[in-house]
Protein backbone atom coordinates (compact mmCIF):
# COMPACT_ATOMS: atom_id res chain seq x y z
CA UNK A 1 0.00 0.00 0.00
CA UNK A 2 1.44 3.43 -0.80
CA UNK A 3 1.31 5.97 1.95
CA UNK A 4 0.34 9.76 0.50
CA UNK A 5 1.25 12.47 1.93
CA UNK A 6 -0.60 15.99 1.64
CA UNK A 7 0.64 19.10 -1.22
CA UNK A 8 0.31 21.62 0.68
CA UNK A 9 0.56 25.11 -1.92
CA UNK A 10 2.25 28.36 -0.75
CA UNK A 11 1.80 31.32 -2.60
CA UNK A 12 4.46 33.44 -2.55
CA UNK A 13 8.18 32.42 -2.80
CA UNK A 14 10.27 34.33 0.12
CA UNK A 15 12.09 33.47 3.21
CA UNK A 16 8.65 32.25 5.20
CA UNK A 17 7.86 29.80 2.65
CA UNK A 18 11.87 29.08 2.13
CA UNK A 19 11.53 28.17 5.90
CA UNK A 20 8.05 26.86 6.33
CA UNK A 21 8.90 24.78 3.40
CA UNK A 22 11.92 23.34 5.53
CA UNK A 23 9.50 22.87 8.57
CA UNK A 24 7.25 20.59 6.38
CA UNK A 25 10.39 18.90 5.37
CA UNK A 26 11.16 16.38 8.38
CA UNK A 27 7.15 14.91 8.58
CA UNK A 28 7.23 14.23 4.34
CA UNK A 29 4.82 17.02 3.99
CA UNK A 30 4.68 17.78 -0.04
CA UNK A 31 5.27 21.70 -1.08
CA UNK A 32 4.27 23.18 -4.18
CA UNK A 33 5.00 27.22 -4.90
CA UNK A 34 3.43 29.68 -6.42
CA UNK A 35 7.00 32.68 -7.02
CA UNK A 36 6.67 35.72 -9.00
CA UNK A 37 10.64 34.48 -10.53
CA UNK A 38 12.12 31.19 -10.39
CA UNK A 39 15.11 33.01 -8.74
CA UNK A 40 12.65 33.39 -5.90
CA UNK A 41 14.37 32.36 -2.05
CA UNK A 42 11.58 29.58 -2.02
CA UNK A 43 11.47 29.22 -5.64
CA UNK A 44 15.15 27.66 -5.13
CA UNK A 45 14.55 25.19 -2.71
CA UNK A 46 10.68 23.95 -3.48
CA UNK A 47 10.94 21.33 -6.56
CA UNK A 48 7.11 21.82 -7.67
CA UNK A 49 7.08 25.26 -8.56
CA UNK A 50 4.62 27.34 -10.69
CA UNK A 51 6.36 30.57 -11.84
CA UNK A 52 2.96 33.06 -12.23
CA UNK A 53 1.32 35.84 -10.48
CA UNK A 54 -0.66 35.97 -7.65
CA UNK A 55 -2.98 38.47 -8.72
CA UNK A 56 -4.37 36.75 -11.44
CA UNK A 57 -7.38 34.39 -10.67
CA UNK A 58 -6.38 31.42 -13.53
CA UNK A 59 -2.80 31.31 -12.53
CA UNK A 60 -3.96 30.14 -9.09
CA UNK A 61 -6.60 28.13 -9.57
CA UNK A 62 -4.16 26.29 -12.16
CA UNK A 63 -1.65 26.36 -9.36
CA UNK A 64 -4.29 25.07 -6.77
CA UNK A 65 -5.17 21.81 -8.45
CA UNK A 66 -3.28 18.93 -6.48
CA UNK A 67 -3.18 20.96 -3.59
CA UNK A 68 -4.47 19.96 -0.32
CA UNK A 69 -4.72 23.20 1.02
CA UNK A 70 -3.47 26.60 0.18
CA UNK A 71 -1.66 28.90 2.61
CA UNK A 72 0.67 32.36 2.51
CA UNK A 73 3.73 33.55 2.51
CA UNK A 74 2.78 37.27 2.64
CA UNK A 75 -0.88 39.17 2.12
CA UNK A 76 -1.30 40.21 -1.06
CA UNK A 77 -3.41 37.71 -2.48
CA UNK A 78 -6.98 39.45 -3.18
CA UNK A 79 -9.46 38.73 -0.73
CA UNK A 80 -11.75 38.03 -4.19
CA UNK A 81 -9.78 35.39 -5.54
CA UNK A 82 -8.96 33.65 -2.42
CA UNK A 83 -13.13 33.22 -1.92
CA UNK A 84 -13.32 31.81 -5.66
CA UNK A 85 -10.86 29.14 -4.84
CA UNK A 86 -12.36 28.40 -1.68
CA UNK A 87 -15.78 28.28 -4.14
CA UNK A 88 -14.36 26.18 -6.46
CA UNK A 89 -13.55 23.44 -2.60
CA UNK A 90 -10.35 24.11 -1.76
CA UNK A 91 -9.43 25.10 1.88
CA UNK A 92 -7.60 28.69 1.93
CA UNK A 93 -5.94 28.96 5.75
CA UNK A 94 -5.91 31.11 6.97
CA UNK A 95 -9.10 32.07 4.98
CA UNK A 96 -10.52 35.16 3.47
CA UNK A 97 -12.92 36.35 5.86
CA UNK A 98 -9.69 36.45 8.93
CA UNK A 99 -6.84 37.50 5.92
CA UNK A 100 -8.78 40.29 5.48
CA UNK A 101 -8.12 41.18 8.60
CA UNK A 102 -3.82 41.63 7.88
CA UNK A 103 -4.56 42.99 4.45
CA UNK A 104 -6.39 45.88 5.32
CA UNK A 105 -5.45 48.69 8.56
CA UNK A 106 -9.10 49.97 7.63
CA UNK A 107 -10.44 46.85 8.45
CA UNK A 108 -8.53 45.48 10.72
CA UNK A 109 -8.90 48.90 12.58
CA UNK A 110 -12.69 48.74 12.99
CA UNK A 111 -13.11 44.84 13.61
CA UNK A 112 -10.71 45.27 16.79
CA UNK A 113 -12.56 48.66 17.73
CA UNK A 114 -15.39 46.70 17.77
CA UNK A 115 -14.06 43.57 19.88
CA UNK A 116 -12.76 46.65 22.50
CA UNK A 117 -8.96 45.82 21.85
CA UNK A 118 -6.88 49.14 23.01
CA UNK A 119 -5.38 50.53 19.77
CA UNK A 120 -3.76 53.94 18.75
CA UNK A 121 -6.03 56.52 18.07
CA UNK A 122 -7.16 56.41 13.99
CA UNK A 123 -9.67 57.62 11.37
CA UNK A 124 -9.51 57.07 7.68
CA UNK A 125 -8.70 60.16 5.54
CA UNK A 126 -9.70 61.71 2.24
CA UNK A 127 -6.94 63.73 1.55
CA UNK A 128 -4.34 66.16 2.96
CA UNK A 129 -7.00 68.56 4.11
CA UNK A 130 -9.23 66.20 6.04
CA UNK A 131 -5.36 65.31 7.99
CA UNK A 132 -5.20 69.11 9.05
CA UNK A 133 -8.45 69.18 9.76
CA UNK A 134 -8.97 66.79 12.50
CA UNK A 135 -4.90 67.48 13.49
CA UNK A 136 -5.95 70.97 14.18
CA UNK A 137 -8.76 70.09 15.77
CA UNK A 138 -6.66 67.55 18.32
CA UNK A 139 -4.47 70.65 19.20
CA UNK A 140 -7.16 72.80 20.51
CA UNK A 141 -7.49 69.65 23.08
CA UNK A 142 -11.43 69.40 22.19
CA UNK A 143 -10.82 65.79 22.07
CA UNK A 144 -14.53 65.68 20.21
CA UNK A 145 -14.93 61.71 18.69
CA UNK A 146 -16.61 61.16 14.71
CA UNK A 147 -16.13 63.21 12.30
CA UNK A 148 -16.54 62.95 8.63
CA UNK A 149 -13.62 61.86 7.44
CA UNK A 150 -13.15 58.11 6.35
CA UNK A 151 -14.29 55.98 3.64
CA UNK A 152 -16.18 52.38 3.64
CA UNK A 153 -17.79 53.15 6.78
CA UNK A 154 -14.86 52.92 9.19
CA UNK A 155 -14.47 56.71 10.01
CA UNK A 156 -14.09 55.37 13.99
CA UNK A 157 -11.75 57.42 16.00
CA UNK A 158 -11.55 56.19 19.53
CA UNK A 159 -10.52 58.70 21.68
CA UNK A 160 -11.54 62.01 18.84
CA UNK A 161 -9.02 63.97 17.22
CA UNK A 162 -5.58 63.91 17.65
CA UNK A 163 -2.61 66.35 16.88
CA UNK A 164 -0.03 66.50 14.13
CA UNK A 165 2.91 64.51 14.27
CA UNK A 166 0.49 62.31 12.78
CA UNK A 167 0.92 58.60 11.35
CA UNK A 168 -0.20 57.84 7.78
CA UNK A 169 -0.59 54.40 6.41
CA UNK A 170 -1.78 52.80 3.46
CA UNK A 171 -4.49 50.72 4.08
CA UNK A 172 -3.11 48.14 2.07
CA UNK A 173 -0.10 46.82 0.52
CA UNK A 174 2.66 48.04 3.18
CA UNK A 175 5.28 46.41 4.84
CA UNK A 176 8.55 46.90 6.45
CA UNK A 177 7.54 50.10 7.05
CA UNK A 178 7.14 51.13 3.60
CA UNK A 179 3.64 52.40 3.23
CA UNK A 180 3.75 54.24 6.55
CA UNK A 181 4.81 58.05 6.94
CA UNK A 182 5.03 60.25 10.02
CA UNK A 183 3.95 63.63 8.98
CA UNK A 184 3.98 66.84 11.00
CA UNK A 185 2.50 69.42 8.62
CA UNK A 186 -0.94 69.55 6.04
CA UNK A 187 2.21 69.86 3.48
CA UNK A 188 4.04 66.73 4.31
CA UNK A 189 0.85 64.56 4.62
CA UNK A 190 0.48 65.10 0.91
CA UNK A 191 2.95 61.74 -0.12
CA UNK A 192 0.64 58.83 0.75
CA UNK A 193 -2.28 60.36 -0.69
CA UNK A 194 -0.09 59.99 -4.48
CA UNK A 195 -0.53 55.94 -4.23
CA UNK A 196 -4.50 56.51 -4.78
CA UNK A 197 -5.03 54.18 -1.90
CA UNK A 198 -7.05 55.07 1.15
CA UNK A 199 -5.16 56.32 4.14
CA UNK A 200 -5.36 55.47 7.62
CA UNK A 201 -4.19 58.19 10.37
CA UNK A 202 -2.91 57.28 13.72
CA UNK A 203 -1.79 59.04 16.73
CA UNK A 204 1.71 58.67 16.92
CA UNK A 205 2.24 56.44 19.87
CA UNK A 206 5.03 57.45 22.38
CA UNK A 207 5.80 53.43 23.15
CA UNK A 208 8.42 52.62 25.21
CA UNK A 209 8.82 49.61 23.07
CA UNK A 210 7.70 47.55 20.67
CA UNK A 211 6.23 43.67 21.41
CA UNK A 212 5.34 40.46 20.02
CA UNK A 213 2.33 38.10 20.85
CA UNK A 214 2.73 35.02 18.57
CA UNK A 215 0.27 32.39 18.44
CA UNK A 216 -1.16 29.46 16.40
CA UNK A 217 -4.71 28.05 15.85
CA UNK A 218 -5.84 25.06 14.02
CA UNK A 219 -9.41 24.71 12.53
CA UNK A 220 -10.05 22.04 15.51
CA UNK A 221 -9.52 25.12 17.48
CA UNK A 222 -6.89 24.09 19.13
CA UNK A 223 -4.10 27.24 20.01
CA UNK A 224 -0.69 27.66 21.42
CA UNK A 225 0.92 30.60 22.77
CA UNK A 226 4.56 31.50 22.19
CA UNK A 227 6.18 33.81 25.08
CA UNK A 228 5.78 37.10 23.96
CA UNK A 229 8.80 38.99 22.42
CA UNK A 230 10.39 42.52 22.19
CA UNK A 231 11.25 43.54 18.93
CA UNK A 232 13.68 46.51 18.18
CA UNK A 233 13.03 47.93 15.03
CA UNK A 234 15.59 50.22 13.45
CA UNK A 235 14.11 52.70 10.52
CA UNK A 236 11.18 50.69 10.41
CA UNK A 237 12.65 47.25 10.07
CA UNK A 238 12.62 44.70 12.31
CA UNK A 239 16.40 44.58 13.59
CA UNK A 240 16.68 42.41 17.03
CA UNK A 241 14.06 40.11 18.41
CA UNK A 242 14.82 39.39 22.50
CA UNK A 243 12.41 36.06 23.70
CA UNK A 244 10.78 36.49 26.34
CA UNK A 245 10.18 40.11 26.30
CA UNK A 246 12.88 41.27 29.11
CA UNK A 247 11.21 42.83 32.57
CA UNK A 248 7.80 42.36 31.06
CA UNK A 249 5.57 41.12 34.30
CA UNK A 250 4.04 37.70 33.98
CA UNK A 251 0.91 39.46 34.15
CA UNK A 252 1.01 41.42 31.61
CA UNK A 253 2.84 38.76 29.08
CA UNK A 254 -0.41 36.51 30.21
CA UNK A 255 -2.39 39.20 29.08
CA UNK A 256 -1.04 39.82 25.38
CA UNK A 257 -1.06 36.09 25.06
CA UNK A 258 -4.89 36.03 25.73
CA UNK A 259 -5.41 39.12 23.77
CA UNK A 260 -3.72 37.56 20.85
CA UNK A 261 -5.49 34.21 21.38
CA UNK A 262 -8.93 36.34 21.49
CA UNK A 263 -7.80 37.67 17.99
CA UNK A 264 -7.08 34.47 16.69
CA UNK A 265 -10.32 33.48 17.52
CA UNK A 266 -12.76 35.81 16.55
CA UNK A 267 -11.42 36.68 13.37
CA UNK A 268 -10.97 32.72 12.68
CA UNK A 269 -7.23 32.83 11.97
CA UNK A 270 -5.76 29.49 10.79
CA UNK A 271 -2.12 29.09 11.21
CA UNK A 272 0.30 31.66 12.72
CA UNK A 273 -1.11 34.95 14.02
CA UNK A 274 1.59 37.72 15.10
CA UNK A 275 -0.07 40.86 17.04
CA UNK A 276 2.61 43.71 17.16
CA UNK A 277 2.34 45.97 19.83
CA UNK A 278 3.08 48.95 21.51
CA UNK A 279 4.17 49.13 25.25
CA UNK A 280 3.80 52.40 26.51
CA UNK A 281 5.19 54.39 29.83
CA UNK A 282 1.76 54.25 31.06
CA UNK A 283 2.02 50.60 31.06
CA UNK A 284 -0.69 50.28 28.57
CA UNK A 285 0.13 47.12 25.76
CA UNK A 286 -2.08 48.51 22.03
CA UNK A 287 -2.07 46.93 18.80
CA UNK A 288 -0.37 47.99 15.74
CA UNK A 289 -0.55 45.37 13.61
CA UNK A 290 -2.02 41.58 12.49
CA UNK A 291 -0.14 39.57 10.40
CA UNK A 292 -1.63 36.10 9.66
CA UNK A 293 1.47 33.91 8.42
CA UNK A 294 5.01 33.07 10.46
CA UNK A 295 6.57 36.72 11.29
CA UNK A 296 10.12 38.02 11.71
CA UNK A 297 9.45 38.49 15.62
CA UNK A 298 8.63 34.60 15.41
CA UNK A 299 12.33 33.61 13.39
CA UNK A 300 13.90 32.68 17.18
CA UNK A 301 11.94 29.92 17.32
CA UNK A 302 13.46 27.99 14.73
CA UNK A 303 16.09 27.30 17.57
CA UNK A 304 14.92 28.53 20.62
CA UNK A 305 11.25 27.05 21.07
CA UNK A 306 9.99 23.20 21.07
CA UNK A 307 8.14 23.34 17.60
CA UNK A 308 8.92 26.50 15.63
CA UNK A 309 6.45 28.62 14.10
CA UNK A 310 7.24 27.63 11.00
CA UNK A 311 6.61 23.79 12.06
CA UNK A 312 3.43 24.74 14.13
CA UNK A 313 2.02 27.02 10.92
CA UNK A 314 2.61 23.23 8.55
CA UNK A 315 0.68 21.87 11.57
CA UNK A 316 -2.33 24.04 11.58
CA UNK A 317 -2.77 24.42 8.07
CA UNK A 318 -3.31 20.69 7.84
CA UNK A 319 -5.34 20.73 11.25
CA UNK A 320 -2.63 18.06 12.91
CA UNK A 321 -1.82 18.40 16.63
CA UNK A 322 -0.10 21.27 17.36
CA UNK A 323 3.70 21.12 19.03
CA UNK A 324 5.18 22.47 22.47
CA UNK A 325 5.44 26.21 22.16
CA UNK A 326 7.52 26.69 25.38
CA UNK A 327 11.19 28.03 24.98
CA UNK A 328 14.42 25.87 24.76
CA UNK A 329 16.51 28.22 26.66
CA UNK A 330 16.13 31.05 29.10
CA UNK A 331 17.21 33.59 26.71
CA UNK A 332 16.93 33.17 22.89
CA UNK A 333 17.79 36.59 20.62
CA UNK A 334 17.34 36.91 16.76
CA UNK A 335 19.03 39.30 14.44
CA UNK A 336 18.09 40.28 11.14
CA UNK A 337 21.52 39.94 8.82
CA UNK A 338 21.03 42.76 5.93
CA UNK A 339 23.40 43.29 2.97
CA UNK A 340 26.39 45.53 3.51
CA UNK A 341 28.86 46.36 0.88
CA UNK A 342 30.36 42.79 0.36
CA UNK A 343 28.71 40.38 -1.34
CA UNK A 344 30.37 37.31 0.27
CA UNK A 345 28.73 36.50 3.52
CA UNK A 346 30.09 32.82 3.49
CA UNK A 347 33.75 33.92 4.12
CA UNK A 348 32.41 35.63 7.18
CA UNK A 349 30.89 32.14 8.24
CA UNK A 350 34.16 31.06 9.27
CA UNK A 351 34.86 33.37 12.26
CA UNK A 352 30.99 32.96 13.02
CA UNK A 353 30.79 29.76 13.60
CA UNK A 354 34.23 29.69 15.36
CA UNK A 355 33.28 32.50 17.74
CA UNK A 356 29.88 31.58 18.88
CA UNK A 357 29.36 27.65 18.47
CA UNK A 358 25.60 28.08 19.75
CA UNK A 359 25.00 30.45 17.00
CA UNK A 360 22.55 28.90 14.29
CA UNK A 361 22.67 31.13 10.90
CA UNK A 362 19.48 30.98 8.62
CA UNK A 363 20.12 32.68 5.23
CA UNK A 364 17.38 33.31 2.39
CA UNK A 365 19.59 32.86 -0.22
CA UNK A 366 19.40 36.30 -1.68
CA UNK A 367 21.30 38.25 -3.45
CA UNK A 368 22.88 40.88 -1.07
CA UNK A 369 22.21 44.02 -1.77
CA UNK A 370 22.84 46.76 0.90
CA UNK A 371 19.68 46.99 3.15
CA UNK A 372 18.02 44.01 1.87
CA UNK A 373 17.18 41.21 4.60
CA UNK A 374 19.06 38.08 3.66
CA UNK A 375 19.09 36.11 6.72
CA UNK A 376 19.15 35.85 10.40
CA UNK A 377 20.86 34.64 13.30
CA UNK A 378 19.82 32.61 16.11
CA UNK A 379 21.46 32.39 19.50
CA UNK A 380 20.82 31.44 23.06
CA UNK A 381 21.64 31.17 26.49
CA UNK A 382 21.47 32.18 30.34
CA UNK A 383 22.88 35.92 30.19
CA UNK A 384 20.58 38.05 28.13
CA UNK A 385 24.07 40.82 27.65
CA UNK A 386 26.15 38.28 26.32
CA UNK A 387 23.27 36.90 23.80
CA UNK A 388 23.11 39.75 22.58
CA UNK A 389 26.42 40.73 22.14
CA UNK A 390 26.65 37.11 20.04
CA UNK A 391 23.83 37.71 17.70
CA UNK A 392 24.70 41.68 17.19
CA UNK A 393 28.48 40.53 16.58
CA UNK A 394 27.46 37.74 14.36
CA UNK A 395 24.98 40.24 12.45
CA UNK A 396 27.59 42.78 12.14
CA UNK A 397 30.46 40.33 11.02
CA UNK A 398 27.85 38.91 8.34
CA UNK A 399 27.08 42.16 6.54
CA UNK A 400 30.81 43.61 7.23
CA UNK A 401 29.93 46.52 9.61
CA UNK A 402 32.28 44.35 12.65
CA UNK A 403 35.80 43.25 11.17
CA UNK A 404 37.02 41.40 14.63
P1 LIG B 1 4.17 47.69 8.14
O1 LIG B 1 2.85 47.17 7.68
O2 LIG B 1 4.98 48.31 7.07
O3 LIG B 1 4.94 46.71 8.98
P2 LIG B 1 3.47 49.05 10.61
O4 LIG B 1 2.08 49.52 10.77
O5 LIG B 1 3.85 47.81 11.36
O6 LIG B 1 3.80 48.92 9.07
O7 LIG B 1 4.47 50.23 11.02
C1 LIG B 1 5.89 50.12 10.86
C2 LIG B 1 6.59 50.76 12.05
O8 LIG B 1 6.22 52.15 12.13
C3 LIG B 1 6.18 50.17 13.40
O9 LIG B 1 6.93 49.02 13.71
C4 LIG B 1 6.47 51.35 14.34
O10 LIG B 1 7.84 51.40 14.66
C5 LIG B 1 6.08 52.56 13.49
N1 LIG B 1 4.66 52.93 13.75
C6 LIG B 1 3.58 52.43 13.13
N2 LIG B 1 2.44 52.96 13.63
C7 LIG B 1 2.79 53.83 14.60
C8 LIG B 1 2.07 54.68 15.50
N3 LIG B 1 0.75 54.78 15.46
N4 LIG B 1 2.80 55.41 16.38
C9 LIG B 1 4.14 55.35 16.42
N5 LIG B 1 4.87 54.57 15.59
C10 LIG B 1 4.23 53.81 14.70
Amino acid sequence: MSVTFPVVGMVGGGQLARMTHEAGIPLGIRFKLLSDTPQDSAAQVVSDVVVGDHRDLDTLRRFARGCDVITFDHEHVPTGHLRALEADGIPVRPGPDALEHAQDKGVMRARLDGMGVPCPRHRLVRDPADVAAFAAEGTGGTGSAGGTAGSGGADSAPGGAFPFPVVLKTVRGGYDGKGVWIVRSVEEAALPFRAGVPVLAEEKVDFTRELAANVVRSPHGQAVAYPVVESVQVDGVCDTVIAPAPGLAPARSAEAQQLALRIAEELGVIGHLAVELFETADGRVLVNELAMRPHNSGHWTQDGAVTSQFANHVRAVLDLPLGDPRPRARWTVMANVLGGDYPDMYTAYLHCMARDPQLKIHMYGKDVKPGRKVGHVNTYGDDLADVRERAAHAAGYLRGTIQE
